[in-house]
């Protein structure tokens, strides 16, 4: 558990180093699989990434139920219904990284690059908008990640799963990446 939290804590610094998550945004957590279900280590509410301790991390119940002192991110609800939709990954990471989610309120679409994962379509997948830490969203996210390792939130940020938290932090690089890529690849064709 103690191993699960400190890297929960780890990928947040991280991610937040890499430009990945500004500000108070984003939120990553891990899944402890237990006899009766899971618990999930998630980094808090209205904190920046940046300055988590370990003590700061709130343990969820599979249910929802706060098992930790701390509030849970507003995202808790979704990282919960894709846990319960995957029971094969361990690890959720969610950010707002700068040219991803630019992609996200544009109309253009992210081209999937090699090393993706299969190629089962052209483009990253992307959810509709829906008001961020409403169930709506959490349902919606957790159907796309079915079929997914990372999708897009539409008018939001992106979200992907990983059998750990660094390899779900890993993919938000890499759609970071790609995207930087096709941004600057757009803005030359058009000179
Ligand atoms: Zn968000």
């Amino acid at each position: 558990m103690k191993e699960i939290v400190k890297s929960v804590v780890e990928v947040s610094k991280y991610i937040f180093k890499r430009g990945l998550v500004p500000g108070k945004a984003g939120n990553v957590s891990a899944r402890i699989n237990g006899e009766d279900g899971f618990i999930i280590a998630i980094t808090p509410t209205l904190v920046s990434l940046q300055d988590l301790n370990e003590d700061d991390i709130v343990l969820v119940k599979d249910n929802g139920e706060i098992l930790s002192k701390g509030k849970p991110s507003s995202e808790v609800n979704m990282h919960l219904a894709i846990y319960r939709e995957k029971p094969e990954i361990n690890g959720i990471v969610h950010a707002h990284s700068p040219y991803a989610t630019g992609f996200a309120f544009s109309n253009k679409k992210l081209k999937r690059l090699e090393g993706f994962g299969a190629i089962k379509s052209e483009y990253i997948a992307e959810v509709p908008y829906e008001k961020p830490g409403s169930i709506e969203l959490a349902q919606k996210a957790a159907q796309a990640l079915k079929e997914e390792d990372l999708v897009i939130l539409k008018n939001h940020g992106v979200i992907a799963t990983g059998e750990t938290i660094e390899e779900a932090s890993g993919l938000i690089e890499f759609a970071e990446g790609i995207a930087k890529t096709q941004f600057v690849t757009h803005m030359l064709n058009s000179i």
